[in-house]
């Protein structure tokens, strides 16, 4: 069937270009006729696969209506070329993990029940379980990828980790939800995940928090489309600290991905940015770096599937006991001793 199709196509464009057909449109330019075959053919590649994936919506269930609805957008990560060089490896592991994801199976051989919680292991299960930190670490990865994305197109020292949100001598979270300030503003201690200086503006600073989630997950299931999932959740983030930041000359953007790859359109906005910094300081194409910046911040959501899926949710009981330093520099003496 694809192969018929690209057949077809092929046929079509070798019409465009041979001499001797009637449609061919001989211009000055011969560049321009290559570009107008390429974007035609491009445009013709483009409605196949959209009417294809229309009617797999159409025998689909709610689920693969919601996982279809968002494939034209995940999948960066698939055409990047795989270097140790530039950390852009997947194993094997986590290749076939999460090109089981797309098409809407299973990954193979899970456990039944969920180590750190006990729960039954559904993949939905697996992405969103917060026992033993493995939905931080992901959440961790995604902010020290676009951290070094930042620190590459702008410089080192304008990246920072865990800016505060509220900051300065007196300064209190007065702007508190209820005092006709930042609404939901989580007080003195908030912090964002990521700033970068001069990101936007030149001398301003631009703070930056992530959030991964899931858009399968049964919570977020009443709605068939992910990517209102993903801008209310983008919402939320500034509902929480835009005030706050913007009274302190700071911009504020959340940095929102679904567990496959798509970026809420912020963060898309992000992406954009980030590639024309790189593109100006490197001397490259601008279609390239957002190419790379996009595959990379896809990659960095995709490892994680994989350790969620299959990583150790080691229980407390099975961990080190220590609660404070009083108790290392006991077990100390004691080695001491032995
Ligand atoms: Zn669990």
């Amino acid at each position: 069937m694809q192969g018929a199709r690209a057949g077809a196509r092929w046929k079509r464009a070798r019409c465009w270009w041979s001499p001797s057909s009637a449609a061919v449109d001989w211009t000055p330019s011969r560049t321009s006729n290559a570009r107008a075959a390429s974007q035609a053919a491009r445009k013709e590649r483009i409605e196949e696969e959209q009417a294809f994936v229309e009617e797999l919506k159409g025998r689909g269930s709610r689920k693969d209506k919601r996982r279809l609805g968002r494939t034209g957008e995940t999948g960066a990560w698939l055409s990047v070329m795989p270097s140790r060089r530039y950390n852009t490896l997947l194993s094997q592991e986590e290749f076939q993990d999460n090109v089981r994801l797309r098409f809407g199976l299973r990954p193979l051989d899970l456990c039944d029940r969920c180590d750190g919680c006990g729960a039954a292991f559904s993949v939905e299960h697996a992405l969103s379980c917060k026992k033993g930190g493995l939905v931080c670490t992901r959440h961790n990865d995604v902010r020290d990828e676009a951290a070094a994305i930042c620190a590459r197109a702008l410089s080192p020292s304008c990246v920072k980790c865990e800016p505060k949100i509220f900051f300065g001598t007196g300064v209190r979270a007065g702007q508190q939800a209820g005092q006709g300030g930042t609404a939901g503003a989580a007080g003195d201690g908030a912090r964002g995940d990521l700033s970068a200086h001069g990101l936007w503006k030149r001398g301003e600073t631009c703070v930056l928090d992530v959030k991964v989630m899931d858009t399968d997950a049964p919570s977020y299931s009443s709605t068939l489309d992910a990517r209102k999932t993903l801008e209310k959740a983008a919402r939320q983030k500034k509902a929480k600290y835009l005030e706050a930041c913007l009274e302190r000359r700071r911009s504020f953007m959340p940095l929102v991905y679904s567990v496959d790859g798509m970026a809420a359109k912020e963060t898309r906005a992000f992406e954009r940015r980030t590639a024309s910094l790189l593109a100006s300081k490197l001397s490259r194409r601008y279609s390239e770096m957002c190419g790379i910046v996009r595959s990379r911040m896809a990659l960095a959501v995709v490892r994680n599937n994989t350790l969620l899926l299959r990583g150790s949710r080691m229980t407390k009981a099975a961990t080190f006991q220590a609660t404070d330093g009083a108790d290392l520099s006991q077990m100390e003496r004691i080695n001491i001793r032995d």
